[in-house]
């Protein structure tokens, strides 16, 4: 196994881009489009917490019930961490981010413009026309922050490269198997997504896939899905490998949930609109339980896992909700599935490493 890719440090990155003449936006969870931020030379950096920050500047302003990710958004914000950042983008994911948005517009009015997404909680015909309409107006205020004003064949064009970035994040997942990566830098290369390029991406996955040994199948004692938000700390997953296990498949938000399809539509908004809302189930999409259900016996069917780890942030209502409907179907399907909630500024915890270990073992 290899141990760590050379996947470029996000730091670099948005030194580079913005050394070009071009900005940076920092991105909160969970779906946005990447293609209208780079039609306007903006970067988007995703910010998933961080994780390890010291929450009490965020705890001033939230209730103690609000989750970790939120929390450390704003004192990261507040204790200078974003400064590099010209826009904070916050879609509305939850009631906690809509919440971040708020108090940010209304009561912290930080330096930088906070442009908040709407998305509708559905996959009709009026929710991808309610997105569409949406992606316009966030087009328009991205005009008047910018001064640019970039056209439909511009806009297209950023969408198909975006496009062929996922169709390599979809061929990662199907060839994992195959990939001499163990599961913490896969997850590297993974989530370098969240604030590379698509064309440095796409790069870096190619040079990925081509090292690929279709006749070398790695094989572990305990394959899981790993279900939740984001696998902080990393050293979860170096855990999970040392106690037999191994992540055969994902449906984390910040991977599994987000390998889009290609939209359809020749008009770009419908198009980056198609593509977010015929993403994989997602509760903070207001997927149906059943439908959940349906993805992950799929997946568990197409990736031989024997269980599924359901690895949550403390107080995330959208995934909390589901679970005992979901965890019930997927035990009469003969799937064992076992939950751990984790605040994202802890270290790994034996409490945790030890329900884990023993689901493990469990399920050999
Ligand atoms: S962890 Fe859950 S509650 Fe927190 S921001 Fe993400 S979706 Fe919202």
């Amino acid at each position: 196994m290899e141990a760590f890719p050379a996947v470029p440090r996000r730091s670099d990155i948005i030194r580079a881009f913005q050394e070009r003449g071009n900005s940076v936006a920092a991105v909160f969870p969970i779906h946005y489009p990447r293609a209208l931020f780079r039609a306007f030379h903006v970067l988007p950096v995703e910010v998933w917490g961080p994780p390890e920050m010291d929450p009490s500047v965020g705890a001033a302003h939230l209730q103690p019930y609000v989750c970790s990710i939120v929390q450390n958004a704003i004192s990261f914000l507040q204790t200078g961490g974003l400064d590099v950042a010209d826009f904070l983008v916050v879609p509305h994911t939850c009631d906690s981010l809509q919440g971040l948005a708020s108090i940010w517009i209304d009561l912290v009015c930080p330096k930088q413009p906070v442009l908040p997404i709407y998305l509708p909680r559905g996959r009709r015909e009026s929710d991808i026309d309610f997105l569409t309409e949406e992606l316009r107006s966030v087009h328009c205020r991205l005009e008047g922050l910018t001064g640019r004003s970039p056209s439909d064949g511009e806009l297209l064009a950023c969408v198909r490269r975006e496009e062929a970035a996922d169709a390599l994040l979809s061929k990662l997942r199907r060839r994992r198997a195959t990939l001499p990566l163990a599961d913490t830098s896969y997850y590297r290369l993974v989530r370098s997504r969240e604030y590379l390029p698509a064309e440095t991406f796409i790069e870096l996955a190619r040079s990925r896939l081509e090292r690929a040994d279709p006749g070398a199948r790695v094989s572990v004692k305990a394959p899981i899905i790993l279900s939740g938000i984001v696998p902080e700390p990393l050293s979860l997953l170096q855990a999970i490998s040392e106690m037999g296990g191994g992540i055969v498949a994902d449906d984390l938000a910040c991977c599994g949930r987000r390998l889009y399809p290609p939209g359809k539509s020749e008009q770009p908004f419908r198009r980056m609109a198609e593509r977010i809302l015929h993403a994989s189930p997602d509760p903070t999409r207001g997927s149906p339980i059943q439908s959940r259900l349906k993805h992950l016996l799929r997946l568990a069917e197409s990736s031989r896992a024997n269980g599924v780890v359901f690895y949550e942030i403390k107080f995330c209502e959208p995934e909390l909700f589901d679970l005992p409907d979901l965890r019930r179907g997927l035990q009469e399907a003969g799937i064992p599935s076992v939950t751990v909630e984790v605040d994202i500024n802890d270290p790994l915890s034996h409490r945790t490493l030890t329900r884990v270990g023993a689901f493990l073992e469990m399920i050999q």
